[in-house]
């Protein structure tokens, strides 16, 4: 094919005069409102054209330019079509297939820099997805919905059931490839994906979205969460940098349990990513794991501090567990997506429910309880005010813990071998007998004879 035709027009279509033809045709195919398209010369066509007149061009999407070519659409009726589409108010909006489908096994959406692997729901919004991945049950395919909302809470776009619905009303909406650009005027870029199907990655690179009292902002990289007061003047925005896989809710913004603006710190909890105190956002919600690379606040849209927020973490070994004493609190939250208890000892959240040794009678009254809590626990226990150690010896070693439990050892078996027998008791007033394994030649580790049974062989 020709870069020129025989009038010396090039193929080549200047960006201004494709931004006036998409802008004519409503960013759609003029005929059937495909959002997949190319720019074609209607009247005369392109080997006649002596130059690109947006007038005398109109978005056809591949189907319906092949039936343009091969005369099956007259030429009048693209022409009709493409001056209806600018003059009335009544105009059906462009909308694909194919942008948002994922089809790779493992689904990685990016938020600026901020990673999210295998999420449910990529954003959510008191209880409403604005994108969301469901997998099926009986295939592995994605079911893709969602509705995002412009930089005024408008909604910019929607997807149903995998189908992209795009705008009529903004600046500019424009899909080359595997990238999707719309804008609300020549500077201002509302939303900005790129797709890698290869990669099986969504990556959203720009994003301007209010919707009362959040505003998200991705841009160069930088993946801005902001919540904003009664007063519109106060603001709390919130960036991060990290890296989060399996999990329920990539960000999940709650308006009821906004209470202030002052943030003071992101509390990282097992399993309930990143909470930004005093806020209701919420990075990685359900995540297995979570990296942190860069944490930082702003208020009212000044940089007020940033800090490393990520505590020294001291990581049990594999067959480790951690001891803590202290008192549990349960709390029921009543969330829009998840009706839960949550789990906090000594004021520290915990994933899920801690095993309980037995209470401990402290003078004054006063009840603490000693709890085995799973190292898969990826907060910071170790920093807790009651935790006491990994080891069965840290237990051992402490003044009440023959108020706590008991351990015997007996032995059993025939013809010289024999088991030894691990009992866990009740709480009271008994003695601890310090048997040591022989297999570790330490004294018994609690995991040992933890559990629902009270007796359990010790290898
Ligand atoms: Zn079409």
């Amino acid at each position: 094919m020709s870069n020129i035709n025989r009038h010396g027009l090039p193929r080549n279509i200047p960006s201004k005069v494709k931004v006036a033809v998409r802008q004519n045709s409503r960013f759609g195919c003029v005929i059937c409102r495909s959002a997949i398209y190319t720019y074609e010369h209607i009247d005369p066509p392109f080997v006649d054209a002596k130059s690109h007149d947006p007038s005398k061009m109109a978005l056809l999407c591949p189907t319906c330019h092949t039936l343009v070519t091969k005369g099956r659409i007259p030429k009048e009726h693209v022409s009709e079509k493409y001056s209806s589409i600018q003059n009335s108010s009544f105009v059906k909006r462009p909308s694909d297939q194919e942008f948002f489908i994922h089809y790779g096994k493992e689904l990685s959406v990016s938020l600026g820099s901020s990673e999210f692997k295998e999420f449910r729901s990529i954003i959510n919004i008191d209880g409403v997805d604005v994108l969301s991945y469901q997998k099926s049950s009986e295939t592995d395919a994605y079911s893709v919905s969602g509705i995002f909302y412009d930089q005024l809470g408008k909604e910019l776009f929607r997807i149903v059931n995998n189908e992209w619905i795009g705008p009529i009303d903004v600046w500019d909406v424009e899909q080359v490839g595997c990238r999707l650009t719309i804008k609300s005027s020549p500077q201002r870029v509302l939303f900005e994906a790129i797709k890698d199907n290869n990669k099986s990655e969504l990556s959203i690179i720009k994003l301007d979205m209010y919707f009362p009292p959040f505003h998200v902002f991705i841009d160069s990289g930088r993946f801005l969460v902001g919540q904003y007061g009664e007063d519109i003047n106060e603001s709390a925005y919130f960036e991060i940098d990290g890296t989060f896989s399996h999990g329920d809710c990539a960000l999940y913004l709650d308006s009821k349990r906004s209470s202030q603006l002052k943030p003071s710190e992101v509390r990282m909890v097992g399993g309930k990513g990143a909470w930004v105190e005093g806020t209701g956002i919420w990075i990685g919600y359900g995540s297995g794991q979570m990296q942190l690379r860069r944490i930082q606040f702003f208020n009212n849209r000044c940089k007020i501090g940033a800090r490393n927020v990520i505590k020294k973490s001291i990581e049990p070994r594999a067959d480790q567990n951690y001891f803590v004493v202290g008192s549990l609190d349960v709390r029921v939250i009543d969330h829009p997506l998840w009706i839960e208890q949550e789990y906090f000892i000594n004021g520290q959240k915990l994933t899920s429910k801690p095993f309980s040794w037995g209470k401990i009678d402290e003078p004054h009254g006063k009840s603490i309880e000693l709890f085995h809590i799973s190292r898969s626990e990826p907060e910071d226990l170790a920093i807790n005010p009651g935790f006491i150690g990994f080891y069965a010896d840290d237990i051992l070693s402490k003044e009440w813990s023959d108020r706590v439990f008991e351990v015997e050892v007996e032995e059993c078996g025939e013809d010289g071998n024999y088991t030894r027998r691990v009992k866990r008791a009740d709480v009271g007033n008994r003695r601890i007998i310090n048997a040591f394994n022989p297999g570790t030649g330490k004294p018994f580790h609690p995991q040992e004879f933890a559990g629902t049974c009270p007796w359990k062989e010790a290898k």
